[in-house]
């Protein structure tokens, strides 16, 4: 037992072996997932609730999959039209949700740092799935996945996270697991799109795709944050797909093998040309989102074993 935590609000916080314990039963659950009878009732008598105070396809989907996947009782409230917008303080919807006695809070929300706030008032286990800029850590613990299994391997392999990296909790989450998991990571894009502490970061910081893309082993391409943008980042889209959008001219510079991936939602022809999102000998864009089940999977299955584990000392 490596990943012993109570929630999952980030990657900053999990030893490589915590890492590696989800990683090892989410592989195990993409098998299960292929198959036609999906029984594992690992959540069974649980309650989930989904919270989304940003809007969200994928994630929200794929984490309510996965709970039906475990047999947990599942809820989405609709924050959008919620009693936030008639002044509600976060604290005070946690606290009413609280009182219904949910097992798993899964919480996305637009500022950094909220779902952390939120974590310290409730006593069930919180999944951060996305807060601001800040951390984004079952995006990358499925990118992981996918790397490990197209790679056969999550150690000392060329990484380049392109784009807008500035606005991008995918890019911090998918930094420090890589990062812990001993690979080379560089950063490519516009300095308008770096964070301003990037020298700190530890990683190489390339300007231009050409040399970035130098010998990678993976092309991690970024959506463009327009709703982060409150200022001229870029000079214009047209410009921006010029000099940063990945087209068949600019992946040359990566190995032969190298594969592309995204997190989506994509922006087709700003940051990623889309013959090459859809090329099947490169782009793993479909495996991430089916490992993103098989990740959430098992990090609820995980949360909820050390819950019970707690629950049973405290008995
Ligand atoms: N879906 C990812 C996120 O929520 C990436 C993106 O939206 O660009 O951060």
């Amino acid at each position: 037992m490596s990943f012993t935590s109570q929630h999952l609000l980030g990657i900053e916080p999990l030893r490589p072996e915590a890492i590696t314990e989800i990683l090892d039963l989410a592989n195990a659950y993409v098998e299960q997932n292929r198959k036609a009878v999906r029984l594992d009732p690992s959540l069974a008598g649980l309650t989930q609730i989904n919270m989304f105070f940003e809007n969200s396809t994928r994630t929200q989907a794929s984490f309510e999959l996965a709970g039906k996947r475990l047999g947990a009782v599942v809820m989405n409230m609709a924050m959008q039209a919620s009693s936030i917008k008639k002044g509600e303080t976060l604290i005070d919807t946690a606290l009413t949700l609280n009182a219904m006695h949910p097992d798993l809070l899964v919480v996305r929300h637009p500022q950094s740092g909220a779902v952390d706030l939120l974590a310290q008032k409730v006593n069930c286990a919180v999944l951060n799935a996305g807060d601001g800029r800040h951390e984004h850590p079952t995006q990358a613990l499925l990118d992981a996945l996918t790397i490990m299994r197209a790679k056969g391997r999550l150690h000392r392999l060329n990484i380049a996270i392109c784009g807008d990296i500035v606005h991008s909790r995918v890019a911090r989450s998918n930094l420090i697991l890589l990062g812990k998991m001993e690979n080379r990571v560089r950063l490519v894009g516009p300095a308008t799109l770096m964070p301003p502490d990037v020298a700190e970061l530890g990683v190489e910081v390339y300007h231009d795709m050409e040399e970035g893309l130098q010998d990678v082993d993976v092309v991690m391409m970024l959506r463009l944050q327009k709703e982060r943008m409150d200022g001229g980042f870029i000079p214009s889209e047209r410009e921006y797909y010029h000099r940063y959008g990945l087209d068949r001219a600019k992946l040359d510079f990566a190995k032969s093998d190298a594969i592309v991936m995204h997190p989506g939602p994509m922006n087709r022809g700003v940051e990623i040309d889309g013959e090459i999102a859809d090329d099947i000998n490169r782009s793993v864009i479909q495996e991430q989102v089916e490992m993103g089940v098989a990740v959430r999977m098992a990090a609820m299955h995980l949360l909820a074993r050390n819950m019970k584990n707690q629950r049973g000392v405290m008995v």
